[in-house]
């Protein structure tokens, strides 16, 4: 099942995919994170692509394609995976379609004061990426992961100036894959406008039956 993960930046794919990656037993594979582990790194090219993220811009194509070739011939990609922040371009996208045959996509879809306020408060871990919510999927503990003890943090393209610049270019670049991919007979909506912790049971069954070809659509989970 190779699955392709569309929406707006903030919209929380990464917390469905955080979610169905247990649930599907595939991995979950996050470019944000393969690039802020590059970024981590202190290297030349991490310190570049860090200035790329903080401002909110795009790392170039050809940097991309490198990072997701290289994940996915790994081993636990065998049977599949969640490709959540990828592709974001049209060339990435006629690019992965050269290396891939892909299963479904999934565009996420939320109101816009949603976004604007899932962006705001999201803080993730800094050892291992996990996601969290300041008011709406909050740690057990203030400030440490559930998962590994780690801190967590605010991300530097969460704050207000870069989040402008990420939905404008999620507007111009990113969301013409949508035509695209309907084009293709490959997309579905799925419209979630609620906390991950009132509709997680709800969402894996909805978005299970569509997968196994019991629902040509998933209808909005609320
Ligand atoms: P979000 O989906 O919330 O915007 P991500 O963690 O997926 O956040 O991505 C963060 C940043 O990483 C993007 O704003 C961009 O700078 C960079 N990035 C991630 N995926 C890609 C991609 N496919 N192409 C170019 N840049 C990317
Ligand atoms: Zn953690």
């Amino acid at each position: 099942m190779k699955l392709l993960f569309l929406g707006s930046p903030g919209v929380g794919k990464g917390t469905y995919a955080q979610v169905l990656t247990d649930v599907l037993e595939i991995p979950h594979i996050s470019t944000g994170d393969l690039l802020r582990e590059e970024a981590k790194t202190g290297s030349e090219l991490g310190n570049e692509i860090k200035r790329i993220m903080d401002e909110g811009g795009l790392v170039p194509d050809e940097k991309m394609l490198k990072v997701i070739e290289a994940r996915i011939v790994k081993d636990d990609c065998e049977n599949g995976f969640i490709l959540d922040g990828f592709p974001r371009t049209s060339n990435q996208a006629v690019q992965l379609n050269e290396l891939i045959e892909i299963s479904h996509v999934l565009n996420f879809k939320a109101n816009d004061e949603v976004i604007i306020e899932r962006l705001s408060g999201r803080i993730v871990c800094k050892k291992c990426s996990t996601i969290f919510h300041k008011t709406g999927n909050k740690p057990k503990r203030e400030n440490q992961c559930d998962k590994c003890d780690g801190d967590l943090y605010q991300r530097d393209d969460d704050k207000p100036e870069a989040v402008q610049k990420r939905l404008d270019v999620y507007r111009e670049k990113t969301a013409p894959l949508i035509d695209h991919y309907t084009n293709e007979g490959l997309l579905v909506e799925v419209v979630i406008n609620k906390p991950i912790t009132e509709i997680k049971e709800q969402m894996i069954g909805k978005i299970k039956e569509f997968l196994e070809g019991k629902t040509e659509t998933i209808e909005e989970i609320k």
